[in-house]
């Protein structure tokens, strides 16, 4: 066989186990069995990061100075010590909230705890996890080698890594339920969701807070709903507001297999830099694919017989060589 035949040859067979993968590849994963997760209702989100400073406080981040001058927090981004960060969108003159033309909203960016975690699919090393009770993807330094092949796991741009500590060490939103916090295990909220003064971070179960969601996309604009603030089962803290026009779309509901943080809002996803996913978790295929190609050997066999057209072609010389 000569290398144009032998590439030809491998190549396919490697490429129908990837189809014959990507044909098979496992279902959805279902939301863990008491899925915790957040709700963030980009119409009630006032831009005051009360969110930012509360996730920085609990989780013992320092503040991101940005320039001389400043006095206070500006992080523009997620980074190290930034878990949790409030953007903004806007559009021609900026007066009117919530319009997309010549309007402005915001977006809270933060680990979407996805169901079905590129993240902790692709870490070799399973220094992330995801739990199987409540669906909180946490991480573990100790376990962690710095190969931040995680990173281009995450579709949402999450992990970030510090590239100043000497070890290596990934920082992502743990949902305060990282080693040595434990606010869920401990019946606390998350940090964000108990300082947010509007309920735009709201707490609570995914099924309740999914049902919250789809309760305000039946609402009509204009009437008066009574939003809760904290915790989406605590009956005592509740502020009046008109309902906005929402737009029809639980950002998280079957994003990439779904999310355990969804979000609401009058804007469309694209404009607030979500990315275009579909309902498939790309992480069944991917996950599918790979098991394929070697449960058909077809990977290794391309590898093996690549090894061994090269040694042939190195020693085909030598042995003519001790002929003569
Ligand atoms: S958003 Fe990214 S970091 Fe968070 S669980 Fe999903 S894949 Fe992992
Ligand atoms: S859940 Fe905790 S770590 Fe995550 S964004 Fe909120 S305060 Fe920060
Ligand atoms: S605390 Fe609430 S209202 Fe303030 S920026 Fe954060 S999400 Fe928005």
């Amino acid at each position: 066989m000569n290398r144009r035949d032998f590439l030809k040859t491998s190549l396919g067979s490697a490429a129908m186990a990837a189809t014959a993968g990507v044909a098979e590849a496992r279902p959805n994963l279902e939301p863990a069995p008491q899925a915790i997760g957040m709700l963030f209702d980009s119409t009630l989100c006032v831009g005051c990061k009360a969110c930012v400073t509360a996730c920085k406080t609990v989780n013992g981040n320092k503040p991101t100075i940005v320039g001389e001058d400043l006095q206070w927090d500006s992080a523009r981004d997620l980074a190290p010590e930034t878990f949790n960060v409030i953007k903004v969108y806007t559009d021609g003159n900026q007066l009117t909230k919530d319009s997309e033309v010549d309007g402005f909203a915001f977006e809270k960016r933060s680990c979407m705890h996805c169901v079905d975690p590129g993240c902790v699919s692709v870490c070799p090393v399973t220094a992330l996890v995801k739990d199987p009770v409540t669906g909180i993807v946490t991480y573990d330094v100790d376990a962690c080698i710095g190969c931040r092949t995680c990173m281009t796991g995450c579709p949402y741009n999450v992990p970030q890594f510090d590239y100043d500590n000497p070890f290596g060490a990934l920082h992502k939103c743990e949902m305060c339920n990282q080693k040595g916090l434990e606010r869920i295990n401990n019946g606390m909220m998350t940090g964000c969701a108990e300082a947010c003064p509007t309920g735009a971070t709201l707490f609570g179960s995914r099924e309740a807070l999914l049902d919250e969601a789809k309760k305000r996309m039946a609402l009509k604009p204009g009437e008066v709903y009574n939003y809760p603030r904290g915790d989406v089962r605590d009956p005592s803290s509740y502020h009046e507001k008109a309902v906005p026009e929402y737009r029809q779309h639980i950002w998280g509901e079957k994003e990439a297999g779904g999310t355990n943080v969804m979000h609401i809002s009058s804007i469309p996803f694209d404009k607030l830099g979500m990315p275009p996913l579909g309902e498939r978790s790309f992480v069944s295929i991917s996950e599918s694919v790979q098991h394929t190609l070697y449960s058909y050997m077809a990977l290794p066999a391309v590898v093996l017989g690549g090894l061994t057209w090269l040694v042939k072609r190195n020693t085909d010389g030598d042995d003519e060589g001790g002929e003569q």
